[in-house]
């Protein structure tokens, strides 16, 4: 039996407690959790600081991990775009190296559940052994051509089957690469629970399906995609994919950068069970802007965070990410973010009965945060660096 107690925890009713002390089995479980007061310190090891659940990471590209440092910064989605898809061939060890190192990374720091995209089957091995939870999103994209729809589709159907027994569904990547003839066959296929779909990255996703405007039909035909049979609709392109979509499934939009306060209500009108992650490095890596979360606030129950890939982010590192929220929009309180980076997460990605929250029962795991402050509230210090403990 574990007996620890910090300066502060961040319990399971999203509050700050004092002095609070924890017992964990042998086995990650919570078996006790004790208020200031209601136990002698000397038998209990004292973390100062603060003490969270183990942070869950709801979207990353695990695949991706060997591109960390090849594309520049700043240049905007579709150049960002371009460049990933220039690297090709790349040294099987090379990529599988970095798979494994980017899941240790994810591990120490903290991470015990992530919704990862794959197109491919290159970190099933390493996910099959890995000490942390995966959800895969196996992804679908046809480029909107309807007459390349079943090749795409056997091909990421076949890596589908690869990924066997894991926890796994099939997602479509974005809406303004999936037509609707795909999304058909995704949904007649999908056997997981949980969806996900790159949302509202930038403007031109809105401008293409409101009025066939921005950059993407451009893009498309330098690659030989016509967008031959796509009609706009009129309405930004989070309504595109939640026509298409199954509303009894957990759905999360990830990016969301450009989304409005009525994007998000026709979301959750559509489906409540719908999760809004917000990869705040990967914004600044790719577009150097952050999302307007002072509208997000107000739907902050469904409100998760990821890293996205080591292509767009210099580290798989939750509490970076927290620290880039709270660095550049400090209205916001350290306990909302940690709740996004915790308890939404499990939830989102249906984990919850075991994780995202110290709670009598489950096995979260338990993050050490080492300099933090009390000001009116609690504040990461300058120096703020997280620890796996259990
Ligand atoms: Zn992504």
């Amino acid at each position: 039996m574990l007996k620890i107690y910090s300066d502060f925890l961040f319990n399971e009713f999203g509050e700050i407690e004092k002095n609070a002390g924890i017992l964990i089995s042998e086995s990650g479980e919570i078996v006790g959790i004790l208020k200031e007061g209601q136990f002698n310190t000397k038998d209990f090891f004292y973390y100062p600081g603060l003490l969270t659940p183990g942070f869950v990471n709801a979207h990353c590209h695990l695949e991706l991990s060997h591109m960390k440092g090849k594309v520049d910064t700043g240049t905007g989605l579709i150049p960002f775009l371009k460049s990933v898809v220039s690297f090709r061939n790349v040294d099987q060890n090379i990529i599988d190296e970095a798979i494994i190192k980017a899941d240790q990374e994810m591990f120490l720091n903290g991470i015990v559940a992530v919704g990862d995209i794959s197109n491919k089957t290159d970190t099933i091995a390493v996910k099959s052994k890995s000490k942390i939870q995966y959800y895969n999103f196996i992804e679908f994209f046809d480029f909107m051509e309807d007459n390349m729809t079943d090749q795409f589709f056997e091909q990421y159907h076949s890596v589908y089957e690869t990924f066997g027994t894991l926890r796994k569904s099939m997602v479509p990547h974005a809406s303004y690469s999936v037509s609707k003839k795909l999304f058909k066959k995704i949904i007649a296929s999908n056997s997981g629970l949980v969806v996900s779909i790159h949302n509202q990255e930038i403007i031109d996703e809105d401008e293409l399906f409101n009025t066939f405007g921005g950059k993407f039909p451009e893009f498309f035909r330098s690659f030989g995609f016509l967008f031959s049979t796509f009609e706009p609709l009129g309405k930004s392109a989070i309504h595109y994919a939640i026509q298409q979509m199954v509303s009894s499934l957990n759905t999360l939009f990830v990016h969301n950068t450009f989304s409005s306060k009525n994007d998000f209500t026709a979301a959750l009108e559509w489906n409540q069970n719908s999760f809004f992650v917000t990869c705040p490095n990967a914004n600044l890596y790719i577009e150097n802007r952050l999302p307007n979360y002072e509208m997000w606030k107000s739907f902050s129950k469904n409100i998760c965070i990821g890293t996205d890939s080591l292509c767009s982010n210099w580290s798989l590192d939750i509490l970076s990410e927290i620290r880039t929220i709270l660095k550049y929009k400090s209205y916001l309180d350290l306990k909302e973010i940690l709740s996004w980076a915790t308890i939404n997460g499990a939830r989102a990605l249906r984990l919850d009965d075991a994780l995202g929250s110290i709670t009598i029962g489950k096995n979260p795991g338990i993050n050490w945060i080492q300099d933090v402050k009390f000001q009116e509230s609690l504040q990461l210090g300058e120096n703020a660096k997280v620890k796996k403990l259990v």
